[in-house]
């Protein structure tokens, strides 16, 4: 099909989606919140409605809670053979493949990224993750051991799937998220309550269509939408879920963690990151400098393991800066369904004056800022890309998670003394990831031990979605991704037997 006119089918099948009304999926239903409240969408790129969304509350929570549960003990879900559930996720991998233009596009008006790279990463790694869960749904096993010496018994563990599962997905790659823990949770038999962020909630609400159009049994996958303080809290508060997967700020991780311990569910936390990009001077800089500024664009720099701080020999540091400015300011910045279109807008004014606020307060602290650093004079939210050096590591723009295409610099002097890069690197409450770029095997392998982050980079070593992913210190709590992530939604049960 010629590209056009893909275009023009994928934007026509997201309008009729826009058009139609958009509520809560319980117990396989699609209904309104009990009190009829609904909260706009905006489209970033413009700053006005794009959609309205039911407003769910603690009764909607509980109610999706309740059809989880019903789901979760009762056939057809419960007496399910491995196998099928496979086979289910392995068709809802198929549905999101036929309308990936479609998703895409809607992803892209709603969470305001380039369409493109919407497409080509966002979606095409959620149709390869759901294959990823598929795949390990009838190979998550415990184990069996002969318990005596003499063969008096057999003991053996059973992994069971955790029960129900709340979901909390937020707004920076909305589609992804949700996909990235509704595949494992249902791989293993679990059920699910996914509360999206109201920023950017379209694309779930897509994906539960698609997953009733399917014949996923009522009651096994629920979606409420609402607000984080309302919704989000009276899930993570709920007697009767099992466990949370949360994606979102380490503040609201710490309260989830908090209110967690109320019936002890298990907690998967995927927080902020403040990932530092170290280059030393055998680094190929032409390969760095792309790679950097390019990673500080993605998603305009709303992307947890984005690195955001530079640690770069000094040696190096004016032309590495040089060439990573000069790429910065000829990112073409716009709408994220528009032609051509690299970096999309900051997804909401309170975010941008967030970012805005950064820039200036590293500025008054004295970094010096080398390109970017304004608002861009347009309708929605945008911003330039932003580049500051001498930034030192006590100022909040490398201390924070700005979630904005802010990029600080800082040098060093002694290229041989790893452990002080480290130290640098280390320096933050934070530990999700770290980059590192180097031609030498010997420092990049010791950087790699000495590293606190859960995934360190090399050479921008691409990234693979099977990878365990999950953070060191502040960064979160247990592991998403593969075998990994599918293990975080089972209970493991010992059973011994006496012969
Ligand atoms: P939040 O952490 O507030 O939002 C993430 C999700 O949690 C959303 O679904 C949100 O709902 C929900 N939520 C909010 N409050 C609660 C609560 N009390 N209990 C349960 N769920 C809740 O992120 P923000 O949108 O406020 O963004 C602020 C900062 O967080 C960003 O600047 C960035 O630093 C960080 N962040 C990190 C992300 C990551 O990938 N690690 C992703 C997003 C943000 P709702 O949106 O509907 O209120």
């Amino acid at each position: 099909m010629n590209a056009n006119v893909a275009a023009d089918r994928a934007e026509l099948a997201a309008s009729t989606f826009l058009s139609r009304s958009h509520q809560l999926l319980i117990g396989g239903k699609w209904v309104p919140a009990a009190s009829g409240a609904t909260l706009e969408v905006l489209d970033p790129s413009t700053g006005k409605a794009l959609a309205e969304i039911a407003a769910g509350g603690s009764a909607e929570v509980d109610a999706a809670v309740r059809a989880a549960r019903r789901a979760f003990q009762a056939a057809p879900w419960a007496k399910l053979r491995a196998t099928e559930r496979a086979r289910l996720l392995y068709r809802l991998a198929d549905a999101v493949e036929s309308r990936a233009d479609e998703i895409a596009w809607l992803e892209s008006l709603d969470g305001g990224n380039p369409i493109g790279s919407v497409r080509h990463v966002d979606i095409a790694m959620a149709i390869e993750s759901l294959r990823t869960s598929a795949s390990l749904a009838d190979k998550i096993t415990g184990e069996t051991q002969l318990s005596a010496p003499q063969g008096e018994g057999v003991g053996y563990f059973l992994r069971e799937p955790i029960g129900v599962a709340g979901l909390i997905t937020p707004w920076n790659a909305p589609f992804l998220m949700a996909v990235n823990k509704i595949g494992p949770a249902l791989a293993v038999g679990c059920t699910v309550v996914l509360k999206p962020a109201e920023l950017a909630p379209l694309t779930a609400l897509r994906l539960g269509e698609l997953i009733s159009e399917i014949g996923f049994p009522e009651g096994v996958v629920n979606i409420v939408t609402g607000l984080g303080p309302e919704a989000g809290q009276a899930l993570s508060h709920h007697p009767d879920v099992n466990k949370i997967s949360f994606t979102g700020s380490t503040r609201v991780g710490k309260s989830i963690l908090a209110a967690a311990a109320g019936n002890m569910k298990r907690v998967t936390l995927e927080l902020g990151g403040k990932s530092p990009i170290i280059v030393l001077p055998d680094a190929d800089l032409e390969r760095a400098a792309n790679a950097i500024a390019q990673e500080i664009c993605f998603k305009t720099g709303q992307f947890c393991a984005a690195g955001t701080r530079l640690l770069v020999h000094q040696s190096i540091h004016d032309e590495l800066t040089e060439r990573i400015a000069a790429r910065m300011s000829s990112i073409k910045v716009g709408p994220g369904t528009a032609p051509g279109t690299q970096m999309g807008p900051i997804i909401s004014q309170k975010q941008l004056d967030r970012v805005l606020g950064y820039i200036a307060a590293g500025s008054a602290q004295g970094a010096q800022i080398v390109s970017g650093g304004k608002r861009i004079d347009r309708d929605g939210f945008f911003v330039e890309p932003t580049l500051l050096v001498r930034a030192s590591a006590g100022m909040s723009l490398m201390q924070d998670e700005v979630f904005g295409p802010v990029l600080g610099v800082s040098a060093f002097s002694d290229a041989g003394d790893l452990d002080h890069i480290a130290t640098l690197a280390n320096d933050t409450q934070y530990g999700l990831s770290a980059k590192l770029w180097t031609r030498d095997l010997r420092s990049a392998h010791q950087l790699a031990r000495k590293l606190q982050a859960g995934q360190v980079i090399i050479n921008g070593g691409g990234g693979d979605g099977r990878l365990p992913f999950g953070g060191f210190k502040q960064s979160g709590l247990g592991r998403e991704g593969g075998r990994e992530g599918a293990l975080s939604f089972t209970e493991i049960k010992s059973v011994s037997i006496g012969y």
